[in-house]
């Protein structure tokens, strides 16, 4: 076991004797796919921040800007991979009731193979009609940079979450759920502090869970009962994953 990640012993065997496992994951995993946030430092696009871009004013206004935006975003993320960290996501499935609960909008997590994921942000390869609601996945051309129009006469626009809109109907819901009735909670690459999604770790917690946190900077990790590891997801969860596996199969 290497001393730098300063995973115990102890926290290896609960994690082997436990049933269900969520992941709560953020941006961080993404970035360890090489997929900037816009948010903050990592950007603006064409002088706009996404507070100016990602909300449904915006897209009235100037439809083609936004759109752009978006396909550029989808062509990054086209080109990108799921990382490590997504594979041993996908691999603790083989010895446990894994959910996946994430705030990115990437597909990544479904690209690399995991079977049960709740999308708290939406998915950006995915779109709907503004005004029937239909969904549209895979017939919209990365190059093209204005937004089709549904059937119905609709604009079509990406079924991500924006500023000031609610969470998907449901999704939440569920992921509460599963927090509340998992044995261990990974929460990964994400500073926890977007409200609803801040309020799932303290459930878990509530409910008697073990909560992890897996990240590269400390910042705010101070949670008292919840246990944090140093590192990239890539990283830590691929070790994680090797430790569970030895004393499964011991
Ligand atoms: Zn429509």
């Amino acid at each position: 076991m290497t001393d730098e990640l300063k995973i115990s012993r102890e926290l290896i065997d609960k994690l082997a004797d436990s049933r269900k496992i969520v992941f709560f994951t953020g941006s961080g995993v993404s970035a360890e796919s090489g997929i900037p946030t816009f948010r903050g430092d990592d950007g603006l696009w064409k002088r706009f921040s996404a507070q100016e871009l990602a909300n449904f004013d915006s897209f009235m206004r100037n439809p083609d800007l936004v759109w752009e935006w978006y396909q550029y975003r989808r062509r990054i993320i086209h080109d990108s991979h799921p990382n490590a960290g997504h594979h041993a996501i996908v691999n603790f499935e083989k010895y446990f009731d894994v959910t996946v609960v994430t705030q990115n909008v990437d597909n990544l997590h479904q690209r690399a193979g995991s079977s049960r994921v709740l999308e708290l942000h939406g998915n950006i390869t995915r779109n709907k009609c503004i005004q029937c609601g239909e969904f549209y996945s895979g017939e919209i051309h990365l190059e093209d940079n204005t937004p089709p129009h549904c059937g119905c006469g609709g604009l079509i626009r990406p079924d991500v979450v924006w500023f000031g809109e609610n969470l998907p109907e449901g999704v939440y819901e569920q992921a509460e759920e599963r927090c509340e009735s998992c044995d261990v909670m990974f929460v990964i690459g994400t500073s926890g502090v977007v409200y609803p999604a801040a309020l799932l770790p303290s459930a878990a917690l509530s409910s008697g869970a073990i909560v992890i946190d897996v990240n590269i900077d400390e910042g705010d990790h101070h949670h008292g009962k919840r246990y944090f590891i140093k590192g990239r997801s890539g990283e830590v969860l691929p070790l994680l994953f090797e430790h569970v596996k030895r004393l499964k199969e011991y």
